[in-house]
């Protein structure tokens, strides 16, 4: 098997090899994780919600080493590196303060006078399969609530960061866990399909491309386990004529930009009514145009690179099909240089249907303009895709939004703002984009075995 290997995107340099674990060592970890859970799930949930409270006073105590770590393995700018680390920290914190309530029974009153009450249960093992672009904020947003609920974790990380992966192991040990309540396995695909197949492994939660959920959905599903999918999406970002253009053009560079477009709830797909087009096409050109690309470790860089050379050219190719098929370059569109991860931001427009810019994922700093009549037409463009996990709609007449909501088949829409996570919102997509919920009091229930006890 390969080397795992951890390379900075920014200057091509290896920093670290690790080799892959070998059957062996996945058997004692795996027979540890057995075991831990075994007492784990009898601890009572308020010392749980102590240790992962502990998890997040370590995360800010040491926010500025982790978030150099992930600046180094996946090339975000450090700025929203440190923004990464702190909200691992407010999951903590809500959790800890909330995990109790939520996994609390729930008392049932039956109509012939008779009880009955529902109680949450831990499952296991639960695997993690997660990916790179927010290395530390997807693990977390899986730990926090699965850990606490009284399951234990094993996480597969994308290969591009096993330092990171290797790091939050070390968090939930320096917190208090005991050993075996969160581990990472540094092991690639086939070896994840694996521990699917293992009766010590109750469950999965996969963060990443459709390919990836579908091999890792079916491998389970197969298995008869459950699965919670959180895939891509290519939310579309509505812009109306009565909408503040400033304000929505200056938020929607920054929910494109958001980790250089490297995340599934960043706007992807502009559709503006015709009467504010071009208006809010020349903010929006403003206002990327002023980012400026750096070293991400620079305190004044706007963006630099994306995770992988291989994830510049495979964007870049899209757009040249596209444009092959008649979609048009407003700005950018250079192909990267071989071998380099750094990609110059691009717009396009008149996106013919059929094309990949209309129906694919463009996970990188690609914007898709649509020009559209009215909001009916809005919805039926917004709608016209495969995924389904969140859209953002402006106008100053809310009413109106919110039935605009109501169309939008998507997991969350977001009103005059951009979408963003946090740890009181559920979330998580419909169609192509997953099934399932992180977050949220929806999010520690996922892995819980919801138990009815009839007190006859
Ligand atoms: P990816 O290639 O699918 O990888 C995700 C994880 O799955 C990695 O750990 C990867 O391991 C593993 N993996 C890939 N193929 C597998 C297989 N056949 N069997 C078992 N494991 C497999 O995705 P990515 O490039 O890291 O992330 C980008 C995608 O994730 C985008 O589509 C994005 O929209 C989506 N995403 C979704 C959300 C959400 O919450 N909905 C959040 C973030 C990202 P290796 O690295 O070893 O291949």
């Amino acid at each position: 098997m390969s080397k795992i290997q951890s390379i900075n995107p920014w200057n091509g340099k290896v920093i670290k090899e690790f080799a892959p674990l070998s059957p062996g060592e996945i058997e004692t970890k795996l027979e540890l994780s057995e075991s831990t859970f075994q007492s784990w799930k009898r601890i009572p949930v308020s010392e749980r919600a102590s240790l992962i409270k502990r998890a997040g006073e370590i995360l800010r105590k040491n926010k500025e080493e982790y978030a150099r770590l992930i600046t180094l393995e996946m090339g975000k700018i450090i700025r929203e590196s440190r923004a990464e680390v702190e909200k691992c920290a407010w999951a903590c914190d809500y959790y800890a303060e909330h995990a109790e309530e939520f996994l609390s029974p729930e008392r049932i009153k039956l109509p012939d006078g008779k009880k009955a009450k529902i109680i949450h249960q831990p499952l296991g093992a639960i695997l993690a399969v997660m990916p790179w672009n927010f290395p530390f904020w997807q693990v977390f947003r899986f730990a926090a609530p699965t850990l606490t609920a009284g399951n234990v974790g094993i996480l597969k990380h994308a290969s591009n960061v096993p330092q990171c992966a290797l790091a939050i192991e070390s968090i939930f040990r320096e917190a208090g866990f005991p050993e075996g309540v969160f581990q990472s396995f540094l092991i690639d695909s086939k070896a994840t399909l694996s521990l699917l197949e293992d009766d010590r492994v109750k469950a999965v939660s996969l963060t990443g491309s459709e390919k990836a959920g579908a091999a890792v959905s079916g491998s389970a599903g197969k298995n008869i386990k459950k699965s919670l999918l959180e895939l891509g999406g290519s939310d579309p970002f509505i812009v109306l004529a009565d909408a503040d253009i400033p304000l929505a053009a200056e938020t929607a560079v920054k929910a494109r930009m958001v980790n250089f477009g490297q995340s599934c709830i960043a706007a992807k797909r502009f559709i503006i009514e015709e009467s504010v087009y071009e208006e809010f096409l020349k903010l929006f050109t403003e206002n990327i145009i002023q980012l400026k690309s750096g070293d991400p470790m620079e305190e004044s860089s706007d963006y630099a690179c994306m995770a992988r050379p291989d994830l510049a050219s495979e964007l870049y190719e899209q757009i040249e099909k596209s444009v092959e098929l008649g979609a048009k370059i407003h700005l950018g569109g250079q192909k990267p240089i071989k071998g380099s991860a750094e990609f110059i931001p691009t717009i396009l427009s008149d996106i013919p249907e059929g094309s990949p810019a209309y129906s694919e994922e463009l996970f990188g700093p690609v914007a898709t303009f649509f020009k559209v009549k009215n909001a009916t037409e809005a919805i039926r463009i917004a709608n016209a895709t495969e995924f389904g996990l969140a859209a953002s709609i402006w106008t100053s007449d809310l009413k109106k939004g919110e039935t605009l909501a109501g169309e939008i088949e998507s997991g969350a829409v977001f009103l005059n703002a951009m979408v963003a996570s946090q740890p009181a919102l559920p979330f998580g997509g419909i169609k192509k984009s997953g099934f399932g919920r992180e977050l949220g009091r929806q999010g520690i229930l996922e892995f819980v075995n919801a138990k009815t006890v009839y007190l006859g």
